[in-house]
């Protein structure tokens, strides 16, 4: 197993050294690779994706990212800003299917802005397809037309996806409904647009091959009001880009916790990245504030999707349940009567419960 770490920028460098004392004390024949990308790698080498990071990220079996970022280098040129070298990297390594889960923890239940019994229990997932659809189709630009006798500027882009596309996304959608409750909700807008039609039509062809995995379709316009009325009746939602982007960030704002929420980004071998949701939160930096349960949730989802290893990521997801039932919490989801620790000191609690 070799994996690809990149701590980045901000808080990224605390919370990863958490996730990597837990990855390591699963005493797993694993090679760590520590390499530069962002902000730190721009100090360091001009560029936010060097090649050094390039060639490492290529030859490792999954890759490891804290978050890229902050204020020092936001007044940098575009192609030189931390965020290029997300981008750089999605790209690099062919990651075409973003896997979110949403989970609440029961104990969190307050975290969230909706009720208690809309949430509790909240386990859903949300594929969302990453290298496709209106954000990359072309022609897109904006340009001056005639438009009823006057010359204006009109703006453009192209929603498009080939069935390939959809059949990869809709097969790792299938495949993360068979590992956990056998429901898939595919989200288009088929009555108004031909290439949500075709989005339709390939998963049910699809669902032929997954005859265990029960298969529905909602609008989009729907299933983002069916997120906050009652999201509980999800299992793993599947869609493209553009809906996907949106609904994504509802789904994980339904937990209230950004600290919480890990992520997987996988290509068509299940060689994935995997970073928490959230940024390099650069106003508690260094300070020993940050929550590292997002970043060792995302060690468990490397071991479940890259390296098939079920048991061992449960073993993690477990240990996190019981700091959380001990009422371990850093600031971000402190609550009265709970337990107030540090990034190291909770990273210390899951260690313990491991
Ligand atoms: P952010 O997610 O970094 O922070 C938003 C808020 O959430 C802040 O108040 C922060 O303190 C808090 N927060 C985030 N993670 C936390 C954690 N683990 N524990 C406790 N509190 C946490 O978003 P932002 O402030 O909009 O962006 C900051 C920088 O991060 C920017 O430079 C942005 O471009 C970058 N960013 C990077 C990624 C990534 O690397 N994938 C994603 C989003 C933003």
């Amino acid at each position: 197993m070799k994996i690809c770490v990149l701590p980045g920028d901000g808080i990224g460098v605390e919370i990863m050294a958490q996730a990597v004392r837990v990855l390591k004390a699963l005493d797993l024949k694993c090679e760590l690779e520590n390499a530069l990308l962002g902000g730190c790698a721009v100090d360091a080498t001009g560029s936010p994706f060097p090649e050094v990071t390039q060639k490492l990220a290529k030859e490792a079996d999954a890759v490891l990212l804290g978050a890229v970022g902050g204020p020092k280098w936001d007044v940098l040129p575009r192609e030189q800003r931390p965020e290029r070298g997300l981008l750089g990297i999605r790209k690099h390594l062919g990651l075409f299917a973003n896997l979110r889960p949403a989970v609440l923890y029961p104990e969190l239940a307050n975290a969230s802005t909706l009720k208690p019994e809309v949430v509790a229990g909240l386990d859903i997932m949300i594929v969302r397809e990453l290298t496709g659809d209106i954000y990359f189709g072309q022609p897109r630009g904006i340009e001056m037309r005639d438009v009823d006798g006057s010359k204006q500027r009109v703006g453009f882009n192209t929603m498009i996806y080939s069935e390939t596309e959809i059949r990869r996304i809709g097969r790792v959608a299938f495949d993360a409904a068979r590992r956990r409750n056998k429901k898939l909700c595919s989200v288009d807008k088929m009555n108004v647009l031909e290439t949500t039609q075709l989005w339709r039509d390939v998963m049910i062809e699809l669902s032929a091959d997954y005859p265990d995995v029960e298969l529905s379709h909602l609008l989009v316009d729907n299933a983002a009001m069916q997120l906050v009325r009652n999201p509980k009746q999800f299992d793993v939602m599947v869609t493209g880009n553009m809906f996907g982007d949106i609904l994504s960030d509802e789904a994980s704002m339904l937990t209230g916790s950004i600290g919480m929420l890990p992520s997987a980004s996988l290509d068509e071998n299940n060689k994935g990245m995997y970073e928490p949701c959230h940024g390099s939160a650069p106003d508690i930096a260094g300070k020993n504030l940050a929550n590292p349960l997002a970043t060792i949730l995302s060690v468990a989802m490397m071991l479940r999707y890259t390296f098939a290893l079920e048991e061992r990521a449960q073993q993690i997801e477990s240990a996190v349940k019981k700091v959380l039932a001990q009422g371990y919490r850093t600031g971000d989801i402190y609550e009265p009567g709970t337990t107030r620790v540090g990034t190291k000191e909770m990273g210390d609690a899951v260690l313990a419960a491991l």
